[in-house]
């Protein structure tokens, strides 16, 4: 398996260190030729999503990177990762789009803009590592897209077919499991279109 990391800017290198860790192929997506380069999954990290969003755009890579999605690439979206792919922003301009998922950017205000915390995620038996930073969280979702975990009531990780969400960076922490999720929906789900894909995924 090899995962691609876009690498436009942001926190990307943390996702490449934990891959590696992993022991997992991967590469950085820098400009449209490097699509061309075989991948089974792709990575959204966090940062900017404005700026991600952008660059996306004067590189030319938008379109592309939407329809390999739509069309069931596995893609994990980090922080700013789950804001371009949100359908509905609060705060900002949609950009790629393709989750079923109402997001509100730096919903968390400036005070407690970046925290850590530990919560439940879907059916692992401990709870895991959670670090914020300015980060959103997910006011709604619908369609196939399914909240994997909540903090304080406010839903930080979705999982819609071969697409996964996260608001906070599990990149920042040692633990692995996060990731290993992520490998496994790439590897359970191969390159089958969301929206073919039935409600539990
Ligand atoms: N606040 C950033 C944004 O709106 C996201 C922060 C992050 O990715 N850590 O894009």
């Amino acid at each position: 398996m090899t995962v691609a990391v876009l690498a436009l800017q942001g926190a990307f290198a943390e996702h490449e260190e934990m891959l590696k860790k992993l022991g997992v192929e991967h590469f950085q997506i820098r400009q449209k030729r490097d699509l061309e380069r075989p991948f089974d999954a792709l990575i959204l990290p966090g940062g900017e999503s404005t700026v991600i969003g952008k660059l996306l755009r004067d590189e030319g890579m938008f379109e592309e990177i939407r329809t390999r999605i739509q069309d069931g690439l596995p893609v994990f979206g980090t922080c700013a990762g789950m804001i371009l792919l949100a359908e509905k922003v609060e705060g900002g301009v949609p950009c790629l789009g393709t989750m079923q998922i109402q997001v509100k950017r730096n919903a968390y205000g400036r005070q407690l803009g970046s925290f850590y915390t530990e919560e439940v995620f879907g059916e692992m038996k401990e709870p895991v590592p959670m670090t914020f930073i300015r980060a959103p969280y997910v006011e709604k979702v619908w369609g196939n897209a399914q909240a994997l975990a909540e903090v304080n009531g406010h839903i930080v990780a979705v999982r819609q077919g071969n697409q996964l969400v996260t608001a906070f960076h599990p990149e920042l922490n040692q633990d692995v499991r996060i990731h290993e999720y992520f490998l496994k929906l790439v590897a359970s789900v191969g390159n089958i279109p969301s929206n073919t894909l039935s409600k539990a995924g």
